[in-house]
């Protein structure tokens, strides 16, 4: 059965000639939100999604400990067959508040919230508009959800207006997707002209903010808040395993009968719901997003000093100044042995080389978190730095751009 993957073991067997396995990281011991160890060595984390460090918040490992302790360690089954616990639709009605939309429903997983949200909300008959950049996860939702799907350039309200124009007399809905933050090169959607642009089209809005929830906006709402455009977004979606520092994903929004969501959504009636402890801790990192804003100030200065370091020795790292920094290499070659010096150098980034990345070019990615120290920043910066000038490869990717 595995035949067919030949090709799959070829790459895999040429990435890992050049050092350690990329894919297949594991780390001997999580020591902070900043901190692991490796084959015995530190490493700094800058690869994680943990923009606020709530990995180890005290209050929100309290929270999990406490809510293990009083119910166990799982909830065994599916909402709809086995019963939601008290905290399940306690932090529904958290997040909505949170939110300030009327309804919200969580989902084992932030991949799930997105297939759930587009295969609950579109038919055949639907159109989804895609963002050519969009996760995986929003592919695979368009797909369970057999709708027709366009998608268009990314970040590109002009060909969005065109590709709804061109649909303007099909039957059917029309949602269009976007994300707050883009995962791989950190960029943010213009969300303002896109809000426009369905506006106008009379279609809905569906914002993806992984990775912008907790991250933008005043209070942390995420992009649509940032962007003053909240009325114009139908449907919010997020996952709990990055700035809120678990796992698990939601919907949410205004929509009326948006309970029948529950009823019409696979990915939420066909699996396991959170369990106590995720839930409990996801609870919590709301209240600690609410009360400590200071807390995103610190990751904004963290995001600042590391793109502020990188940009003086003359590296691009993407378009936003973002907690997401991408640093795009000119080959695959040269994006592995780098990963590698920064490994050696004890520096753990994300790389991502083939379909993941845009366009296909491989980029190593880094993430800041709030709870990275000055010298930890400043350590990272001078090591990238120095194993890209011994790589020489500035000019490449300068000129590329
Ligand atoms: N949406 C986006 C934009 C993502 O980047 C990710 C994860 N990287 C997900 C959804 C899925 O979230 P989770 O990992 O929590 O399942």
């Amino acid at each position: 059965m595995l035949a067919k993957y030949r090709e799959l073991r070829n790459a895999r067997a040429g990435v890992m000639q050049l050092g350690q396995d990329p894919f297949g990281v594991v780390f001997d011991r999580i020591l902070s939100a900043t901190e692991a160890t490796l084959d015995g060595n530190r490493v700094v984390l800058l690869g994680t999604n943990n923009y606020l460090g709530l990995t180890f918040d005290q209050s929100c490992m309290d929270a999990a400990a406490r809510a293990v302790r009083e119910e166990g360690t799982g909830t065994t089954g599916s909402r709809i067959a086995n019963g939601s616990y008290g905290g399940h639709a306690a932090l529904e009605a958290r997040l909505a508040g949170f939110l300030k939309r009327r309804h919200a429903m969580v989902f084992s997983t932030g991949y799930q919230a997105n297939l759930g949200a587009l295969a609950g909300l579109a038919g055949p008959q639907d159109h989804l508009l895609l963002d050519a950049d969009s996760h995986a996860s929003i592919y695979d939702g368009a797909r369970m959800a057999g709708a027709q799907v366009t998608r268009f350039r990314h970040n590109d309200p002009e060909d969005l207006r065109r590709r709804l124009r061109h649909l303007a007399d099909q039957p059917g809905e029309k949602l269009v997707v976007v994300e707050g933050v883009y995962s791989m090169l950190g960029d943010v959607a213009p969300l303002r002209d896109i809000a426009a642009v369905k506006r106008e089209a009379g279609a809905w809005l569906m914002v993806d903010e992984a990775h912008s929830l907790g991250v933008l906006g005043e209070a942390g709402r995420g992009l649509a808040e940032a962007h003053g455009v909240e009325p114009d977004v139908d449907y919010v979606v997020g996952t709990f395993s990055k700035s809120l520092g678990a796992v698990g994903g939601f919907l949410a929004s205004d929509a009326e009968d948006f309970d029948l969501l529950r009823l019409a959504s696979r990915p939420y009636m066909f699996t396991a719901s959170l369990p106590p402890s995720v839930i409990a801790s996801v609870t919590q990192a709301i209240t600690v997003l609410e009360t400590q804003p200071l807390l995103r100030g610190r990751l904004h200065r963290n995001v600042a000093r590391f793109h502020a370091g990188l940009a003086a020795a003359g590296l691009s790292t993407g378009p936003s100044a973002s907690p997401v920094a991408s640093i795009r290499c000119p080959d695959q070659g040269t994006a592995i042995v780098f990963w590698n010096r920064l490994l050696a150098a004890g520096i753990y980034v994300n790389l991502a080389i083939g379909s993941a990345t845009p366009g296909g070019k491989p980029l190593l990615r880094t993430s800041i978190c709030a709870e990275h120290t000055p010298e930890q920043i400043d350590h990272a910066v001078v090591t990238i730095r120095e194993i890209a000038a011994s790589l020489g490869f500035f000019q490449t990717v300068d000129a590329a751009e």
